[in-house]
C-alpha cells in the first residue's frame, strides 16, 4: 500500500441525509464491497421481490459482522481512487460518531459533508461543520444528496447550496474553493460517473473531487507519539502495549518512555499484522515490547514517545472549545470527562477566560460568568489525574479533545498552551 498516499476521510452530516448509503456506494463503485455481502443481499432482495441495491444494507451488514466478532478485513472501510487510499475514519451512523470524529483512532484529513437536497441544513449539519473547522479540517467536499427525490432539479440544488454556503461562511470556511456536487447515493449519479440526469452540472464527480484533494502532510517530522490503546500480556513475549502511531517513527533499539506513567526502556521488538518489522511510522497499528516495562506499569491513555523528547504531561492547559450541546450553562468548576486520544480523564474547567465570536474567533467578552450551547470560548483546564496532551500548534494529532457528560458530547476543543 505504499504506492499511493493515505487519506483519512470523515463523512459527516445530519442523520438520515445518506452518509451510510454514500459510503456504501463509494465502496461499491471502487469494488471494495466483499462479494459475499453482495451475494447475500441479492438473495434476500430476490426473496422479498425487491430490486436495486440498497447500499445502506452493505453498511449494516458490515456492522453486524463486526458485532458478531467475525473477522472483518480492514479493507471494508477503505477504498482507493487513482491518487489515494482512503480510510473512512468512522462507521457513519455510529452513535458516538461525534466523539469518535474527535478522539477516534485517527484524525480526519478531509471530510465529505452530506446534505439532503430536500431537507437542507439541519442541526447536525451545523454541529459537524463546526467541529470540522475546530478540528482543523481545511477542505470540505459537499455532496448534495438524494437528487433523485427532486427529479434532479437545478433550482432545488442551488437553493440548498446557498443554505450550505451561508453556514460555511458563518464558520469561516472558504466557500470559493469548496466543491459542491449534486449526487444520488442511492442511484449513483455523479459518484463515479457523470450523470445524464444532471446535464446542467459540469463539475467533477465525487470520486474525481476526492482525487483532487491536496495531499496531507506526513507527520514523520514530528516526534513519536503513540497513544496506548490496550496493554496485553503474551506468554513467551511479555508485556505488549498496542496502539496506532499518530506521529513520528519507531524502530527496535529506540529508547522510549510512556507518559504520564513515567516508565520506559529500550524497544525490543515491533509487530505489525503479526509480523515483526524493523520500522513503523504514522498510521501504523503496532504491538511492541519494551525492556523492563511490565503490564502494571502502563495503561490505556498513556502516550509512548522518545525518551529524549517525551510526551507532555499537563498540570493544566488552556484550550479553545466549542460548546455543542448542554442543557443549561457551563461555569467555572464544571468537571466533565475529557476524551483525548485514548485517554479519558475528568478535568475541571477552572476558569472561562474569554468568550469568542464562534464565526470570526474575535474576543466578545473577557472572563464571562458562563458559556452555553453555541458558544466558543478560551478556558483553563485542570486534569484531575495526570493527562498527556500537547498544544495543537505543535502536535495537532495530540492536541484535540471531546468533552463528554451525561452520555453526550458537550463540546470539542483544541489545546492552545500547556503548563507542565
Ligand atoms: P445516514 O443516517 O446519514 O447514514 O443515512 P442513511 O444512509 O442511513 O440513509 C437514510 C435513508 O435515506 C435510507 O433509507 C436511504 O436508503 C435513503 N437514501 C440515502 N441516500 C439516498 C438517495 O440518494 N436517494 C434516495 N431516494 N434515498 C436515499
Amino acid at each position: 500500500m505504499a504506492d499511493k498516499p493515505h487519506m483519512n476521510l470523515a463523512v459527516i452530516g445530519h442523520v438520515d441525509h445518506g452518509k451510510s448509503t454514500l459510503v456504501g456506494r463509494l465502496l461499491f463503485e471502487t469494488e471494495n464491497v466483499p462479494e459475499h455481502v453482495i451475494e447475500q443481499y441479492r438473495e434476500e432482495a430476490e426473496e422479498k421481490g425487491k430490486s436495486g441495491f440498497e447500499f445502506a444494507y452493505v453498511m449494516d451488514s458490515l456492522d453486524e459482522e463486526r458485532e458478531r466478532g467475525v473477522t472483518i478485513d480492514i479493507a471494508h472501510q477503505e477504498f482507493d481512487t487513482d491518487e489515494y487510499y482512503f480510510t473512512i475514519i468512522d462507521a457513519p451512523g455510529h452513535r458516538d460518531f461525534v466523539k469518535n470524529m474527535i478522539t477516534g483512532a485517527s484524525q480526519a484529513d478531509n471530510a465529505v459533508l452530506v446534505v439532503d437536497v430536500g431537507d437542507g441544513v439541519q442541526p447536525q449539519t451545523k454541529e459537524h461543520v463546526f467541529l470540522a473547522k475546530t478540528l482543523g479540517i481545511d477542505e470540505l467536499i459537499i455532496a448534495i444528496n438524494k437528487m433523485d427525490t427532486v427529479d434532479y432539479d437545478e433550482s432545488d440544488y442551488n437553493q440548498t447550496i446557498e443554505e450550505v454556503k451561508e453556514l460555511l461562511k458563518q464558520v469561516q470556511f472558504n466557500t470559493d474553493d469548496t466543491t459542491f456536487i449534486p449526487v444520488s447515493a442511492f442511484e449513483g449519479d455523479n459518484v463515479a460517473e457523470p450523470s445524464d440526469n444532471t446535464d446542467w452540472y459540469d463539475g467533477p464527480t465525487l470520486l474525481k473531487a476526492l482525487n483532487n484533494l491536496a495531499e496531507p502532510s506526513e507527520p514523520t517530522d514530528l516526534p513519536l507519539r503513540l497513544p496506548i490503546q490496550d496493554v496485553y500480556s503474551i506468554s513467551g513475549i511479555g508485556t505488549v502495549p498496542v496502539g496506532r502511531i499518530e506521529t513520528g517513527e519507531m524502530e527496535p533499539g529506540d529508547n522510549v518512555t510512556f507518559q504520564p506513567s513515567d516508565v520506559g526502556g529500550e524497544c525490543k521488538t515491533i509487530e505489525m499484522h503479526h509480523e515483526e518489522v524493523d520500522y513503523a511510522g504514522p498510521g501504523d497499528n503496532v504491538g511492541f515490547n519494551v525492556r523492563g516495562v511490565g503490564q502494571d506499569d502502563i495503561r490505556r491513555g498513556d502516550v509512548c514517545g522518545p525518551a529524549e523528547n517525551p510526551p507532555t504531561v499537563a498540570e493544566s492547559f488552556q484550550a479553545q472549545i466549542v460548546v455543542m450541546q448542554h442543557p443549561s450553562v457551563i461555569t467555572a468548576g464544571y468537571t466533565p470527562v475529557f476524551h483525548a486520544h485514548t485517554a479519558q480523564v475528568a478535568c475541571t474547567i477552572e476558569s472561562i477566560d474569554q468568550k469568542l465570536d464562534p464565526s470570526s474567533g474575535d474576543v466578545e467578552e473577557e472572563n464571562p460568568d458562563y458559556i452555553q450551547a453555541g458558544d466558543a470560548a478560551v478556558v483553563t483546564v485542570r486534569p484531575q489525574k495526570p493527562l498527556s496532551i500537547e498544544p495543537a500548534s505543535e502536535i495537532p494529532q495530540l492536541g484535540s479533545f471531546a468533552i463528554r457528560d451525561m452520555g453526550q458530547t458537550i463540546a470539542a476543543g483544541k489545546v492552545l498552551t500547556v503548563d507542565e
